[in-house]
């Protein structure tokens, strides 16, 4: 099959759908690659680094999809790559159509088959191509926590280890799925305190099992919540409820009990929030404060650390990639029902019942 990488354009995206090391596998079983220039430029994958894999390296977005078949992305088409889909094209990317009236008409008149990595369901279950993003984000919620508590940055002044002698810093992680319990596993790896809230009490069980006694879990009541986070030099959001916005856990009125320069961190800022006083942010201007309470609430937080991210996407994407250029997109889904969740549009129709649902189109 003949499989092409655009260059990702959405304002300050840096990866790349595939990296020279999956462009490798799939020259190998004989498909041809064709990468737009400074695709990997961003991440320092440069055309060199491309070219000696096998693939060929083409001027622009618009010679990528004359030449090719199936299209492999990061972020959703914009307007200019949705002009040049055609029926032939086979594009397996993040949609997130459900949301994105305009984007969905223009893929139905495309008439392309359009794969939704978001979609793509996992044996046994769960989004495992949307797991990796997740766990980069939850990982980096530390990250970021701590580099906002610092003074010089606004905040408490507060190290998260604290040293012998001086308590660590508390952290409250609402939500303990996937990037909750990597915010967990940063947080405990520099000796913070650590407490996790939830809903389920399998969850809590085998939290309690995995941590140990380096952690606490609490089970989520608003009480419990307001008596934590009045502690905490740390709040991390990380709650989902499928298909819904996150629930507001904590109102204004709560926050203004946190501690004078704590930070939180809420993840979930992508479906809405859980701090009622979150608003999306950007890598630009990531941080705001109120009530004396940095927020941090970036929506695309893996974009930061793009090269780390373009490789777990990568590690997620790629059996799915080569199955879809060995066999075809008919072929591999129908063979594949995981994958057949991820099909969003084809031949001009909605193919998910959920997008459907949400846009008020016909399924
Ligand atoms: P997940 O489904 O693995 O975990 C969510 C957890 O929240 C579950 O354990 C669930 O039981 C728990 N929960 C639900 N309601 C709760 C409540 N009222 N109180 C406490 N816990 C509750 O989800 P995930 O993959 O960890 O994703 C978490 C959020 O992070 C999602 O909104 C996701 O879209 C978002 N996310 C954001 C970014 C970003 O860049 N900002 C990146 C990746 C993921």
């Amino acid at each position: 099959m003949r499989i092409g990488v655009p260059k990702e354009i959405k304002n300050h995206e840096y990866r790349v759908g595939l990296t020279p090391t999956s462009v490798r596998e799939l020259t190998n079983f004989g498909h041809e690659v064709f990468i737009e220039t400074n695709a990997g430029m961003g991440i320092d994958f440069s055309d060199e680094d491309y070219a000696r894999v096998g693939a060929t390296i083409v001027g622009d977005a618009k010679e990528v999809f004359a030449k090719s078949d199936m299209i492999v992305k990061v972020k959703e088409p914009q307007a200019s790559e949705i002009a040049l889909l055609e029926e032939r094209h086979t594009l397996f990317t993040y949609l997130h159509l459900a949301a994105d009236m305009p984007q969905t008409e223009g893929l139905m008149k495309s008439g392309a088959t359009c794969i939704a990595y978001e979609t793509v369901t996992g044996q046994p279950g769960g989004l495992p191509l949307l797991k990796p993003m997740s766990e980069v984000a939850g990982r980096m919620s530390i990250q970021a926590g701590a580099h906002y508590l610092e003074k010089e940055q606004g905040g408490r002044g507060v190290l998260l280890g604290g040293v012998p002698g001086v308590n660590p810093g508390k952290v409250v992680i609402l939500g303990g799925g996937v990037a909750g319990v990597n915010a967990a596993m940063m947080a405990t790896g520099q000796r913070a305190d650590v407490t996790i809230f939830d809903i389920s009490n399998e969850k809590m069980a085998e939290l309690d099992l995995h941590f140990g006694s380096t952690i606490k879990t609490q089970f989520s009541t608003v009480e419990a919540i307001q008596r934590e986070i009045a502690e905490a030099h740390l709040v991390i959001g990380a709650v989902l409820v499928p298909g819904d916005a996150a629930p507001k856990l904590v109102t204004r009125d709560m926050l203004k009990t946190m501690k004078r320069g704590s930070v939180i961190v809420d993840i979930a800022i992508d479906q809405g929030g859980c701090f009622e006083t979150s608003k999306p942010t950007t890598h630009d201007d990531p941080v705001y404060e109120v009530d004396g309470i940095i927020h941090y609430c970036v929506a695309n937080m893996p974009g930061a650390v793009a090269r780390t991210s373009t490789f777990a996407l990568n590690n997620a994407t790629l059996p799915h990639v080569i199955r879809l250029a060995n066999l075809g997109a008919t072929e591999a889904m129908a063979r594949d029902p995981n994958l057949a969740n991820g099909l969003n549009v084809s031949e001009g129709k909605i193919r998910h019942k959920a997008v459907a649902t949400a846009l008020a189109l016909p399924y």
